[in-house]
């Protein structure tokens, strides 16, 4: 196993995020590897952690002063071996190819564990919307589709949303896929209803977040009704993991952003959390300006030189990380587990770093990753592309209905491959393997 990953550490070298998401799941499909000979003479890691496609393009666009701005896109199409890519936009100015990468890696295993046909991809730009007005946004979406346009397609590789992109963002990529294709069809999801969108799909990640942490729970007879619940981000992800948990009579105390963190001992209601979701989603304002409104809570600025988060050190039950990848460190790991922190589960993609993921392991806690946890946005925008196809639109109550049963399933899905390969309640492990079996049977399938 250290063989495969020095070669891909030589191979790619400096891709730091994608290394150790191809890490995290080597070390979990040692004993499944061991089990199956074939899969070394088939050079199954090899495959598997080598993007079926990538591809980097130019972004030229002009901004409200008239001055050409430069970005970079990507798409990488890590693996179709069980249905056409599908996989998230980010627009971030962090957006390198190791991201890319790492993101589009974890798709291949979040898909496959949905139980839906989606191979997993990942594309973006290292565009920063926040401070760009709308009309900038849109014509960097139309730049950024006009080169895309010719990789992508309903049967091919279909875009979500990810970090950085939201309805607006869809919407004009949207609008100019059909201006070029002359067709009005799925190749985004995450669409408003208008354009053909699917109720719950907005809510999807942050809900099933909580849903999968109900299953967790339910699995030592406990709810999460009073749990006091710690949330960093407050974008997409966070907020619909702010509003179950609500709904669920949990009790949440944080949400941040890049610039820092809140803290409301009272609890953030669902009155307070409206104002955050205009505040972040129509105003696009920062987290500080909620203690304007409610002066009990305490903001607290990032002090990006730290080595941890403070917000992680706050006495809680339960920690949501929704922001981004490897925002939450070892230390800030041995601080929820001083403050009996029992449960972890991960909104965002791979937001805890390894040494953190390696304490919640040792001592076993409830930890959900993401490629399991938040794997409810994945879904629903495959509900969204089946929807689509028969040009039906379901109800809110069963799309929802749907959901929290693809969450049920997932969690059981996790933990008998866990139990199975002899890592019993470790939830890492037995996402890893599931859906490692899952995409590697239909590669074998497939020949060489
Ligand atoms: P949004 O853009 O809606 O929100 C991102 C949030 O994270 C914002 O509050 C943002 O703060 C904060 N953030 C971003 N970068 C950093 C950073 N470097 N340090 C601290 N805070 C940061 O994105 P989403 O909510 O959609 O995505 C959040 C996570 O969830 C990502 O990891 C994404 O990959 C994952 N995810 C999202 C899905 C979806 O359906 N949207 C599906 C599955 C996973 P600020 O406003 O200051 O930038």
């Amino acid at each position: 196993m250290s063989d495969i990953l020095s070669f891909i550490k030589t191979k790619n070298p400096g891709e730091h995020e994608f290394h150790q998401a191809v890490e995290n799941v080597t070390a979990s499909v040692r004993t499944l590897i061991d089990r199956h000979p074939e899969y070394r003479q088939e050079a199954i890691l090899k495959r598997i952690t080598e993007p079926e496609k990538v591809f980097m393009f130019c972004v030229p666009w002009v901004d409200d002063q008239g001055q050409v701005q430069i970005n970079r896109g990507f798409r990488v199409g890590m693996n179709s071996a069980i249905g056409p890519y599908v996989g998230g936009v980010r627009f971030h100015p962090s957006v390198s190819l190791s991201i890319m990468k790492f993101l589009a890696f974890e798709q291949v295993f979040k898909n496959a564990l949905t139980t839906m046909n989606m191979g997993g991809a990942c594309g973006g730009a290292d565009f920063e919307p926040k401070g760009r007005s709308d009309r900038e946004v849109m014509r960097f979406c139309q730049s950024f589709m006009t080169e895309l346009h010719a990789h992508i397609g309903p049967n091919k590789d279909i875009l979500t949303a990810d970090i950085g992109v939201g309805t607006r963002e869809i919407g004009y990529l949207f609008g100019m896929y059909k201006k070029i294709h002359k067709e009005f069809s799925g190749i985004l999801t995450g669409k408003s209803l208008t354009l053909g969108g699917s109720l719950i799909r907005p809510e999807a990640t942050g809900y099933g977040t909580v849903y999968f942490a109900a299953q967790m729970l339910a699995s030592k007879n406990q709810t999460l009704e009073g749990k006091k619940c710690l949330i960093s981000g407050s974008g997409n992800v966070a907020q619909h993991t702010a509003e179950k948990l609500i709904e669920l009579g949990a009790v949440v105390l944080t949400m941040s952003d890049s610039s820092g963190y809140i803290y409301d001992e009272e609890g953030i209601d669902a009155g307070k959390l409206d104002y955050i979701k205009r505040l972040k989603n129509f105003r696009r304002g920062r987290i500080m300006e909620y203690i304007n409104k409610y002066s009990d809570a305490v903001y607290v600025e990032r002090n990006a030189t730290l080595d941890h988060q403070p917000m992680w050190d706050i006495s809680a039950d339960c920690a949501f990380p929704c922001a981004t990848q490897n925002e939450l460190t070892g230390k800030d790991a041995r601080n929820l587990m001083k403050n009996k922190v029992t449960l972890v589960c991960e909104g965002a993609d791979m937001p805890c770093s390894t040494d953190a993921v390696e304490i919640f392991l040792e001592e076993k806690i409830l930890y959900g990753p993401g490629k399991a946890a938040n794997a409810g946005g994945v879904a629903v925008s495959g509900l969204e592309m089946a929807q689509n196809s028969m040009r039906l639109n379901w109800p809110r109550q069963e799309v929802d209905a749907r959901l929290k049963t693809i969450m049920k399933n997932i969690h059981a899905i996790c933990l008998d491959a866990a139990e199975e390969y002899g890592q019993p309640g470790n939830y890492l492990a037995g996402a890893n393997i599931a859906g490692f079996v899952k995409v590697v049977d239909a590669m074998l399938d497939q020949g060489v």
